[in-house]
């Protein structure tokens, strides 16, 4: 009998390009209302910082860091690339997040229906493209206690990545024939693939732009994609199935917190199939998450070096729910 097919399972975090650390701490968890649910460095850069925001936990799938890279140019928009990175919010909350931006000084869109889901635009400070989408799908997502936005209002992890191709089908070819994705519907030119059904969390949406120019890197822009595997074997089982298919796919590397491996899609943008565990629990309790500059083992006999070459970094202060602006209708 055939054994099943190993699939990904939804978003596991994406990691994108900031430019002062600080600007983008204060509005990821002081406006934002996520959790520094960890700090540290890039692994392959140990002069940068790697922030991670997320739920209480660092659940899988609510995860979205950064790279503060302030002399970075700004993202040059084009194919290849990720594009906006979409939350779950409550039904409802779209209005009262506008509100809130709003009253920090920082634009948002007008909520108006994606794929039948009330979706409102925003920039955070460096222009990288978040929407914060209402649902009511359950999902695995963990209140943080210490936000400034109350548990109700709060971002309930990933909900879609969207992304511009050149062109679609060798894309689709490794999105359906390889790691599980089923495409679902279409709207203003925006494709959207499910993976186990679909469903927050699940969900890529894609857009075809044949006359665009390639996109690059930069600040405001999004640098990889990881979804989530379940363990070593399932992540080998589709590294196999990749590179049958033709795809460049590097070994695992260990993350840490989480083991990877790494490869460009046919259109161009960087994938990583991340394992769920073992977690950001791993190195502090779940009290202190975010607290201290963590890094991995092989990197802490250079700290005093790292420490002291790496910005001061001051976490806002949890505001409390004391003065939300008033919930008004969406
Ligand atoms: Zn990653």
């Amino acid at each position: 009998m055939a054994a099943t097919r190993p699939t990904v399972h939804g978003l596991h975090h994406v990691t994108s390009i900031a430019a002062a650390p600080q600007e983008n701490l204060d509005f990821y968890v002081g406006v934002m209302g996520l959790r520094l649910v960890k700090r540290s460095v890039n692994q392959d850069a140990p002069g940068t910082y790697h922030l991670f925001y997320a739920d209480e936990a660092g659940t899988p799938g609510t995860d979205l860091t950064f790279f503060p890279w302030p002399d970075m140019a700004p993202v040059r928009e084009g194919f290849g690339q990720a594009r906006e990175v979409q939350f779950g919010v409550a039904p409802g909350s779209a209005g009262w997040w506008r509100e809130r931006l709003e009253s920090r000084g920082f634009e948002a869109g007008t909520p108006a229906p994606r794929f039948g889901e009330s979706t409102l635009p925003l920039r955070d400070p460096h222009g990288h493209r978040i929407a914060l989408v209402e649902t009511e799908d359950e999902r695995p997502w963990i209140p943080w206690e210490g936000a400034p936005v109350p548990a109700e209002r709060q971002l309930r992890g990933m909900h879609a990545v969207c992304m511009v191709v050149r062109e679609l089908a060798p894309t689709r070819r490794v999105l359906e024939d390889v790691l599980g994705f089923e495409e679902v519907g279409e709207e203003d030119g925006w494709r959207r693939f499910g993976v186990e059904g679909g469903g927050s969390g699940r969900w890529l949406e894609i857009r075809e732009e044949p006359d665009a120019r390639l996109g690059r890197w930069g600040t405001g822009g999004v640098h990889h994609v990881a979804w989530q595997v379940e363990d070593d074997r399932e992540q080998m089982a589709l590294r196999e199935r990749l590179v049958d298919a033709g795809l460049q796919v590097t070994p695992p590397i260990d993350r840490f917190w989480f083991r990877s491996v790494y490869f460009k899609e046919p259109g161009g943008v960087l994938f990583e199939l991340a394992t769920m565990g073992p977690g950001f629990e791993r190195d502090e309790t779940r009290d202190a998450l975010g607290e201290s500059l963590i890094l991995p083992p092989w990197l802490e006999p250079r700290r005093a070096a790292i420490e002291s070459a790496l910005p001061p970094l001051e976490v806002p202060a949890s505001v409390g729910a004391s003065e939300p602006p008033a919930a008004r209708a969406p």
